[in-house]
């Protein structure tokens, strides 16, 4: 995705960001992104295993909440490229909602903005915490800014889709994802309120792959091997380590 889906998800991504209805102003109900004459690419057949994978998948244990240490930056924030071990590290919840925390995510706004980013999750930028933002619009003063904590998928259409993306913390790279095409979520917003929500379209898959980040998992960890295939040389630059093991058991095959 434009975003940590480059817009990054991609550039292409911008005509899916231009919804003028807010993402989260419901807490029910499917959230509008396509505009008349565009549509989602591929469908694609589900997965169960990826399918499980993204339900299964949870933050760290309740009572490991991040302390004030945990919370601590500098702005101004870098984004962390892989292979840098902070993108693999836990991340942990988080129960403090107070002024530090409403600045860091007004300084990942400012980054992923300034780096084409439609979103970005708190560890590329060094925080391993369970917050991501996003903002499909891509623009600042543009679309609808969202800031979601401690995020839990707990339901995932059975339909998936075939979608490129790329990553903040991988520059240039570029590749076809299957996700599910929409997610039931539950999350708790800057001031600590829940938000309930389904997500469809574009901010679906933002949220998907900002999601995935806040367990670890990597997109290309995503990839089919044939589109894995065509990307190693790039990641192997990227990365500067021999060996694509991991690559090629990417975690939902190992879901039962
Ligand atoms: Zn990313």
């Amino acid at each position: 995705m434009a975003s940590g889906l480059r817009l990054h998800l991609c550039p292409r991504l911008r005509a899916f960001a231009t919804s003028t209805r807010p993402l989260l102003a419901a807490h029910s109900g499917a959230l509008p992104l396509r505009r008349a004459g565009h549509s989602m690419p591929l469908a694609a057949r589900a997965r169960r295993g990826l399918s499980t994978a993204l339900t299964a998948a949870t933050p760290a244990e309740a009572d490991d909440f991040a302390t004030a240490a945990d919370l601590r930056f500098e702005p101004p924030l870098q984004v962390v490229k892989y292979p840098d071990p902070i993108l693999r590290a836990p991340n942990k919840r988080i129960n403090t909602f107070d002024d530090n925390l409403r600045t860091l995510t007004n300084e990942m706004f400012d980054v992923m903005y300034k780096t084409d980013g439609i979103g970005l999750s708190a560890p590329q930028v060094g925080v391993n915490v369970q917050l991501m933002v996003f903002n499909p619009a891509g623009v600042k003063g543009e679309g609808e800014e969202i800031v979601l904590v401690n995020p839990v998928v707990y339901k995932s259409s059975k339909r998936f889709i075939v979608f490129e993306e790329g990553c903040l913390s991988f520059p240039g790279i570029y590749a076809n994802v299957v996700r599910p095409d929409n997610v039931k979520i539950e999350a708790q917003d800057v001031t600590g309120a829940k938000i309930k929500v389904k997500l469809s379209g574009l901010p679906a898959r933002v949220f998907q792959h900002e999601f995935d980040h806040l367990q670890g998992i990597l997109f290309f960890d995503r990839m089919a091997m044939d589109v894995l295939e065509s990307i190693r040389e790039d990641l192997k630059i990227s990365q500067k380590v021999p060996g694509f093991a991991f690559f090629q058991f990417p975690p939902w095959q190992h879901v039962s």
